[in-house]
């Protein structure tokens, strides 16, 4: 191999915007609009991709090389009918601003007034957030951006480690935090047995955040009631949090689902909040931490104050009793992916966790009311995340997002009630279509089809829908997350897509 001349220099040939976005969006107009690859593109594609590091590079070919690749990708972008997964789609506008914050290279580590607003508008669009899902920014105080809900809880459940056990170690006496001595000192330091997380059918991310923070996936619980797994028992609450499991001197996080991944289902709303508040008061007074985990479901809080959406709004209510929140903007909301957000009581929460004090040379203001991202986020160098929500936000306010997410339940209810009235069919977990959210899971009632339904719904490439265990049975799930949609017309596709799949 030829070593570069001890003069050279690096060189890359610049690419012209105008010309990179036109080929760009040719390269995606000739890509099928089907979701997934077709299984010969992804024959024909995998021989041509660089799999070890070539000793030498070719510029002038290697943007022709990326543009052959879009029909290799899944993207359910390309097609509205996309029901797999609670992904969402991006709004055009959000994609704009995404490439601009790219475009410019923007990082939003560090806040400094003097240069640049990127951090301010951060803050901003978490606070106008906060005010979407009708909170007040005045009592959610901790606010962070995340790579997505499971970035969210593992922040979540970091956050709610080191408040418990924080406190414990202030009632025994000792000057030490969770963040100074480690879990297991400070277990040891304030006699606390362990952490565990209490759930009812709690999302995979928060079975994974305890393995990534040491609490130890077999510490996660579950704790729904029987038949209806989505809502939290109260009395294995209270007998898990309590001293009748034999967890005496445990500390427990209780994660609330507000919109469980099959389902769409909801815990309950104000009275049942009240009351596992109450019983967390009454069994582990300072012990518990309530989280909220919201993903989608959340965003039901910004649906309209109509009769309409009355209960679904009524299943988000009572999150004036938790400690922390979690919600996905790249799913309902539809922004491109890396865009979560985690809501604490107060920012010290999470400046507990994420502090990144140690670096001299990124000291910012005291004075500034707007903090610096790398000391209550995860990451600290990090992409300007909130330039799309800032942008969707923006562009549709209040009134338009509570119109996308309207569209979004009426669709999903249109599809139940059609699902309901196709005789073949059975719609899941119960018949009742107004307790539907924005997932619909269903199958067929003649048992021996069901196996193989998913493949003859997808197969006709009309509708893209995924399969799932229900009761230990096959079952399907449609799923609305996108924001192109005509309630009609799209449910009579997918009447017609299901009706051949009887
Ligand atoms: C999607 C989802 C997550 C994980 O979100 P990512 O954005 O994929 O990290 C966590 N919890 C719930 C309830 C979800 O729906």
């Amino acid at each position: 191999m030829s070593s570069p001349t001890p003069n050279s220099t690096f060189t890359t040939p610049p690419l012209d915007r105008t010309t990179v976005a036109t080929l760009i969006s040719t390269s995606l107009s000739a890509r099928p609009p089907l979701p997934f690859p077709t299984p010969t593109t992804l024959t024909t594609l995998t021989p041509t991709l660089l799999s070890h590091l070539p000793p030498t590079g070719h510029p002038p070919t290697t943007l022709s090389h990326l543009l052959t690749l879009p029909p290799a990708f899944s993207s359910p972008l390309l097609t509205p009918a996309f029901y797999a997964f609670v992904t969402g789609s991006t709004l055009p506008i959000a994609a704009a601003a995404d490439n601009l914050a790219t475009a410019l290279d923007c990082n939003v580590a560090v806040h400094d007034r003097g240069a640049s607003l990127a951090t301010t508008i951060e803050a901003h669009t978490l606070t106008m957030l906060t005010e979407l899902l009708r909170l007040s920014p005045e009592v959610w105080g901790g606010r962070a951006i995340t790579p997505g809900a499971t970035g969210s809880n593992i922040l979540a459940m970091a956050t709610a480690r080191d408040a418990l056990l924080d406190r414990r170690l202030k009632a025994s006496g000792s000057a030490e935090t969770v963040a100074s001595a480690g879990i297991v000192g400070a277990c040891v330091q304030a006699g606390v047995k362990g952490v565990q997380i209490l759930g009812a059918a709690a999302h995979s991310s928060v079975y994974k955040a305890a393995g990534v923070l040491g609490l130890g996936r077999g510490n996660v619980r579950d704790v729904g009631v029987e038949g209806e797994p989505w809502r939290l028992d109260l009395e294995k609450v209270r007998r898990e949090a309590g001293r009748e499991a034999g967890r005496e001197g445990w500390v427990s996080v209780v994660v609330v689902g507000m919109g469980e991944v099959n389902t769409g289902r909801y815990f309950g709303g104000e009275e049942e909040m009240k009351g596992l508040k109450g019983c967390l008061e009454e069994v582990a007074k300072g012990r518990a931490w309530i989280h909220v985990d919201g993903a989608f479901g959340i965003f039901a809080r910004s649906l309209p104050e109509t009769e309409e959406f009355a209960s679904l709004r009524a299943s988000s209510e009572g999150l004036q009793y938790a400690d922390s929140i979690t919600a996905d903007c790249h799913k309902a909301l539809n922004t491109p992916y890396a865009s979560a957000i985690l809501l604490t009581r107060t920012e010290t929460d999470l400046n507990n966790v994420c502090n990144n004090g140690a670096a001299a040379y990124l000291k910012t203001s005291a004075t500034d009311p707007i903090p610096s991202p790398l000391n209550h986020g995860l990451e600290n160098s990090r992409r300007f995340s909130a330039l799309p929500i800032y942008a969707v936000l923006h562009a549709h306010g209040r009134e338009g997002l509570a119109l996308l997410f309207a569209t979004q339940v009426r669709l999903a209810r249109a599809v139940a009630s059609m699902v309901k009235e196709l005789e073949a069919y059975e719609l899941l977990p119960t018949a009742e279509v107004a307790e539907v959210g924005t997932i619909v899971l269903f199958r067929l009632r003649d048992q021996g089809r069901n196996e193989e339904l998913l493949g003859r719904i997808n197969d006709q490439n009309r509708i893209y829908v995924s399969g799932t265990s229900w009761e230990g049975r096959p079952a399907v799930r449609v799923a609305v997350s996108g924001w192109e949609m005509d309630v009609e017309k799209d449910t009579s596709v997918i009447r017609e897509v299901l009706k051949a799949a009887e």
